[in-house]
């Protein structure tokens, strides 16, 4: 019986790496029924300015709202859809809502015209022929100002295929479009990437954030960075901010802005709105 020849092949193969393999495969397989009946939801998380202790936007948070698993975090599927192409299906989506939602909340009457939305892209997309096609896309199907806008790309993203990625980063910000290099100093840094492409704003990493007071050698890369921002006319933004202190310590360094759990966790949707009305200032 075929059960039975399945379980005989079991011992040709690594059962260890064999069970990692069938999961992947489950994680594809669900994953495909995901997009196709779009179990995704999006989370979002304020950002705050220093300057003026308002919320300036939201970054959009992909979350999967499982059929049986619940609530399962971009960390643990985002690189199944890489691998699988799915996550040019997903970004997609998720730019789409997050602008389509942003033009709602603009639309309020309570100090709102300006909100920014970012949204976070993975390399891949980038690379897609009709990339830009699907952005002008969103943008007139949701009506929002272009400028109003923010695509969070990480230093990955641009060492794979920095001439092409130069004259897509190029064609964005010809349409007002931001660009955020998010976790800026980890991955693989070069200072001479800053000049070359049109950055608008550094994301500094959380990881750097949370050790900021631990002791001096720390403390020194927070500083530099947002004087790296600074010194190239990009805007500085602190991500994994969880204390007053830290804070405090971000705005005596002149950080343009800030997000993370002191001001709130990303929330769902239908929150965002009473969080807006009710908290306006820090
Ligand atoms: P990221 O863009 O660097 O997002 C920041 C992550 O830090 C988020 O995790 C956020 O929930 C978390 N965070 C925010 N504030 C704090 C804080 O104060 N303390 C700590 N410890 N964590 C904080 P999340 O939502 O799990 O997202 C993880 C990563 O998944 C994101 O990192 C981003 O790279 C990726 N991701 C999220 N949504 C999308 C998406 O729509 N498309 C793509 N391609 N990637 C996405
Ligand atoms: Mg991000
Ligand atoms: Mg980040
Ligand atoms: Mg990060």
């Amino acid at each position: 019986r075929a059960k039975d020849l399945g379980r005989a092949r079991y011992h040709v193969f690594d059962p260890q790496m064999h069970q990692e393999a069938i999961k992947t495969l489950e994680i594809e397989n669900d994953l495909r029924r995901a997009v196709e009946r779009q179990e995704f939801i999006v989370y979002y998380q304020p950002i705050i300015s220093l300057t003026t202790g308002q919320i300036s936007g939201f970054e959009a948070l992909i979350r999967w709202l499982h059929p049986t698993k619940g609530l399962i975090h971009p960390t643990d599927f985002i690189p199944v859809a890489e691998e699988t192409g799915l996550i040019n299906a997903i970004n997609v989506w998720v730019l789409h809502s997050a602008c389509r939602q942003l033009r709602i909340w603009q639309a309020h009457p309570v100090r709102t015209k300006n909100l920014t939305i970012s949204v976070n892209l993975s390399a891949k997309l980038f690379l897609q022929s009709d990339f830009l096609v699907q952005i002008d896309k969103i943008i007139e199907q949701t009506q929002i100002n272009p400028s109003s806008l923010e695509l969070e790309i990480t230093e990955t993203v641009i060492m794979q295929n920095s001439n092409e990625i130069k004259t897509i980063l190029q064609q964005l910000k010809e349409r007002k479009i931001k660009l955020i290099m998010d976790d800026f100093g980890t991955g693989y840094s070069s200072l001479s990437y800053l000049h070359i492409f049109p950055f608008n704003a550094l994301k500094i990493d959380k990881s750097f954030v949370n050790r900021m007071l631990d002791n001096q050698a720390n403390m020194g890369l927070v500083p530099a960075m947002i004087s790296i921002a600074a010194s190239m006319g990009m805007a500085a933004i602190a991500e994994g901010v969880e204390t007053e202190a830290q804070l405090e310590q971000l705005k005596s360094l002149k950080c343009d802005f800030a997000q993370g759990y002191l001001f709130s966790q990303p929330i769902p949707q239908h929150l965002v709105m009473d969080f807006i009305t009710s908290k306006t200032q820090w």
